[in-house]
């Protein structure tokens, strides 16, 4: 077990813990749709020249995405905080480093899995997307779905989860079980997101079933 794994377990207070199968599945490896590595190219360069909202005035750059374009895991966030629109990379604060650490727990690195956010632009003061905003935003993200066509999304955190979902329950009865996604209804969990967890480590351990959970599909999936 490598020790970033083993941080995080002991963080949940996991003492011995072995993944249900070894890593080296194929996760982010090519598949049939493996050349399309391309695609999101483009749709990079529409997102960086995007105005379709009031946030671009406000932004010091877009913040498209990063990972594997062939991932089978794709992880989506709320919207970019003030590191991010610094560095152009989702998940780049402390909330992104515990995101590492939780990947690193079920066996994953940010390069094998694609992580996009709902919003590519920063909303000042961190404040929660609005409506408009994210309505905005949205065929950017359908479009990211559909080049990378993941066997399974976690949304991560309340406003990714009801925005994917189109409800307004709480995080964690949407928490816990299998949802689909789209027209191509795509595998959707949903866990905490990382900054929460930071604030409210006691949750930590729903997030480590959240994960298993994910690592399960994965597994399930990868034959
Ligand atoms: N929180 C998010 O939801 N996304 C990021 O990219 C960073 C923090």
């Amino acid at each position: 077990m490598d020790a970033r794994r083993l941080e995080y377990l002991t963080g949940l207070g996991v003492s011995a813990w072995e993944l249900r199968k070894p890593p080296g599945h194929p996760v982010g490896a090519p598949t049939q749709h493996g050349e399309l590595e391309g695609d999101l190219e483009p749709l990079r360069q529409r997102v960086a020249e995007c105005t379709r909202c009031p946030l671009h005035a406000s932004r010091t750059q877009t913040v498209f995405g990063v990972g594997s374009a062939t991932a089978q895991l794709l992880i989506i966030g709320e919207a970019p905080g003030a590191e991010e629109d610094r560095q152009g990379e989702p998940f780049v604060g402390r909330a992104g480093q515990l995101l590492n650490a939780m990947l690193a727990a079920i066996g994953l690195t940010r390069d094998e899995v694609y992580i996009a956010n709902i919003l590519k632009c920063r909303p000042p003061g961190n404040r929660d997307p609005k409506p408009e905003e994210a309505e905005a935003c949205s065929g950017f993200l359908t479009a990211q779905i559909r080049a990378i066509r993941p066997r399974l999304i976690l949304a991560v955190g309340r406003i990714a989860a009801q925005w994917l979902l189109r409800s307004d329950a709480p995080l964690g009865r949407l928490r816990g079980r299998l949802h689909h996604y789209g027209a191509d209804q795509t595998p959707l969990l949903v866990t905490y997101h990382p900054a929460y967890l930071l604030r409210s480590p006691a949750q930590k351990r729903r997030a480590w079933e959240d994960l298993c959970q994910v690592r399960q599909l994965l597994d399930d999936n990868s034959s």
